[in-house]
């Protein structure tokens, strides 16, 4: 299994990264996206890549961490980017969050400027939302956005869900479908095809139903496939065997090149 989505860069995993890896393998869960937030974490994922090699990672600025310098964050991002060509798989984690205190169009426009160098560079996305699908979808269709991704988190209707699909995107499948009260989501989930799902866990946060107050780890992966074999009435093999494949065919291009869904 991979976990498509943790931050194991942040300083929460700095004493025992080496023991939450191992106990994730343990756990059956062998890779690991590390998507990017801030400049100053972007070097610190590069030296984990080049310390685990199951390790992947995506670089990009997060909504929750805008500031003044926007214009000349992106300049860096892209000198990042094309330095390092060989070691990134996706640029994110990027989006609109309308649950947090920075004005929407601030949080747009760092949006829209880091989709259209990922489309310069032809890399996919990892989008995080808030209550923002209508706000991506419109900017993922004025942009005429082509290379796909992954909507990070996934919760919302099956609509929306589909709606993101048509535009070549996945979506990351985590612990809020371990919740039942999260009734809307569970059941989207369960009508999307397993070929548009990717399995993760947003560790350190977004912790599952039973562990709230903990640390989350990838080792958590396993119970986010077990519950989604649950609710798509098949096993844990078949739902890691689908997932795996569709995380290949998103993020690493040896020898899929051209096999990413069209937009
Ligand atoms: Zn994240």
């Amino acid at each position: 299994m991979i976990d498509s989505h943790c931050h194991l860069d942040f300083d929460i995993f700095d004493s025992d990264l080496h023991q939450i890896i191992e106990d994730a393998k343990a756990a059956g869960v062998s890779r690991f996206l590390i998507p990017g937030t801030t400049p100053d974490g972007w070097q610190r994922q590069l030296t984990l890549k080049q310390k685990y090699p199951y390790i992947d990672i995506a670089l990009g600025l997060h909504p929750y961490f805008p500031d003044t310098l926007i214009d000349r964050h992106i300049d860096t991002l892209e000198a990042v980017l094309a330095d390092n060509q060989q070691q990134v798989v996706a640029l994110g984690e990027i989006g609109l969050d309308s649950t947090v205190e920075i004005a929407m169009a601030q949080q747009e426009r760092m949006l829209c400027a880091q989709l259209e160098l990922a489309q310069t560079l032809h890399l996919p996305v990892i989008l995080h939302h808030r209550k923002t699908h209508h706000l991506l979808l419109k900017h993922i269709n004025a942009l005429n956005f082509k290379e796909g991704g992954v909507i990070h988190a996934f919760s919302g209707s099956e609509q929306v869900a589909r709606d993101y699909i048509d535009r070549g995107f996945y979506l990351g499948i985590g612990g809020t479908i371990t919740y039942s009260r999260a009734s809307k989501t569970r059941e989207a989930v369960a009508s999307l095809p397993l070929s548009s799902l990717l399995l993760e866990t947003d560790a350190p946060d977004m912790p599952l139903c039973g562990y709230q107050g903990e640390r989350n780890t990838p080792a958590k992966v396993s119970l986010v496939a077990q519950t989604l074999a649950q609710l798509h009435d098949t096993s844990i093999d078949h739902i890691s065997e689908i997932t795996d494949g569709n995380y290949r065919r998103l993020f690493c291009s040896e020898g899929n090149e051209g096999e990413r869904p069209s937009a």
